[in-house]
């Protein structure tokens, strides 16, 4: 797995934004609900357009659903807030796998760059438990959907 680091492009197309996460308690999965092939940009254009307006992109990761290739699109150490988690962005990363994933299977390179991901950030925060959006405290939502839910919990087991 590479990741291209675009946390530089992010900023300069991004409102302002320093504030730092409190913990990272958690590692929170989504997806996007958007054609697979979109990438950060597609998905920082979608939040900064938002009502009201993210001020940046709300993710730590994109990964694109059609290639698997690992965004870092926000810092993580130490970690600024993402806007992805109702409630417990302060607390969490957010990692967003393109397409959707209700109606789609996802493919193996979007699952083998998550799962490697997943394994990376692991180290970085073990502590931190790796959730889908739907397992998040508050959440009213299908995401990830249930195919990439389904992959995740058998990634953990
Ligand atoms: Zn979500």
């Amino acid at each position: 797995m590479i990741i291209l680091n675009v946390i530089d492009l992010v900023a300069s197309k991004s409102r302002r934004r320093v504030i730092r996460v409190k913990a990272v308690d958690f590692i929170v999965v989504h997806h996007s609900v958007t054609p697979p092939d979109y990438g950060w940009e597609d998905i920082l254009r979608i939040h900064l357009a938002h009502k009201p307006p993210y001020q940046s992109i709300g993710y730590h990761f994109v990964i694109r659903g059609t290639s698997g290739q690992v965004y870092k699109c926000l810092p993580i150490s130490p970690a600024v807030i993402g806007a992805h988690a109702y409630m417990q962005n302060a607390v969490s990363i957010g990692i967003c796998v393109t397409g959707n994933y209700e109606e789609n299977e996802p493919r193996e390179v979007a699952l083998t760059a998550l799962k490697e991901l997943l394994a990376e950030l692991h180290s970085a925060y073990p502590k931190a438990k790796i959730l889908g959006h739907r397992e998040m405290l508050h959440s009213k939502t299908a995401c990830p959907g249930k195919h990439l839910q389904a992959a995740l919990v058998a990634m953990r087991s």
